[in-house]
């Protein structure tokens, strides 16, 4: 049988057309206005032996011609302070224990200076990292850790 439901409760239909696009354009307002915090992972880095930011992974494909086949091996989280790379491992990254207050200063909305204002924003690091990274204005700053070998 062929029933009509009526949507009951729902005032809100499937969206397509011009509604679609304008809930769209909604939702990228939203997410303009309110910009999702930058994830970092700390990791003790078997290059300069120091609990540090990683921000980016390297995937080193390698193709060989003969066989025809790409291999790719597990990412390798890269260190943001000497650049070494080194494949993730379980449990690899160090659970943020102490919490810092920003004292980078903000991207301005316009042009690429910084904003004079603090950005002063408070996020959670290792105690044990000798810098870290805000999440909020991405400035790299000295972490309750310190360097080791000072
Ligand atoms: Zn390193
Ligand atoms: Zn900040």
């Amino acid at each position: 049988m062929v029933a009509m439901v009526e949507p009951s409760g729902s005032e809100a239909p499937e969206p397509s057309g011009w509604a679609l696009v304008r809930m769209l354009a909604r939702e990228f307002v939203h997410e303009m206005r309110r910009p999702v915090p930058l994830s970092v992972r700390y990791l003790r880095c078997d290059g300069c032996g120091q609990v540090t930011p990683h921000r980016a992974d390297q995937r080193l494909y390698s193709i060989r011609s003969q066989e025809r086949e790409i291999t790719a091996p597990p990412p390798e989280a890269v260190c943001d302070e000497c650049g070494h790379a080194q494949l993730r491992t379980v449990g690899d990254e160090i659970p943020a224990d102490v919490t810092v207050t920003c004292s980078g200063h903000r991207h301005r909305r316009i042009g690429s200076k910084r904003s004079r204002r603090a950005c002063a924003r408070d996020f959670a690091v290792p105690a044990a990292a000798s810098s870290v990274v805000c999440p909020w204005c991405v400035t790299v700053q000295p972490g309750p850790g310190g360097p080791v070998n000072r």
